[in-house]
């Protein structure tokens, strides 16, 4: 049981910004700023780590890193904007199915880094 599976698999609604065989785009349920969307492989990861491990692994972080670019694209975030990957507990990652945070549409300032 996995809520991202649940979504991609269209049990659990959602609201798509972008999808392709390999991705699926929405928006986050409880957004931190205009744009907040969630690019979530259309296989189950349990994480960055994960993904790294796995023969076909490569494929769905390419497809990920392209669907960021799409995502900016359709937002209109060509000033800019913040990916950001939680991974594992202390990374404060909350559902197990790896996931990139597209967030921008305003000039974003609380820097950890
Ligand atoms: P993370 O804390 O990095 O694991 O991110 C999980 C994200 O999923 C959070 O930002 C939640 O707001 C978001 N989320 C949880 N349930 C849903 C849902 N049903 N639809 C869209 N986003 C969700
Ligand atoms: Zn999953």
């Amino acid at each position: 049981m996995c809520l991202f599976c649940d979504i991609v698999e269209g049990k659990i609604p959602s609201t798509k910004v972008y999808e392709n065989d390999k991705v699926l785009c929405f928006r986050d349920i409880n957004p931190v700023a205009p744009t907040h969307v969630l690019v979530v492989p259309k296989k189950h990861f349990d994480n960055i780590i994960d993904v790294s491990s796995k023969e076909d692994g490569a494929l769905y972080l390419d497809a990920c890193a392209k669907a960021v670019s799409e995502v900016a694209k359709i937002e209109g975030l060509g000033t800019g904007f913040r990916v950001i990957n939680n991974c594992g507990e202390d990374g404060g990652q909350t559902v197990m199915h790896l996931h990139f945070h597209v967030i921008g549409g305003v000039k974003l300032t609380e820097k950890m880094i």
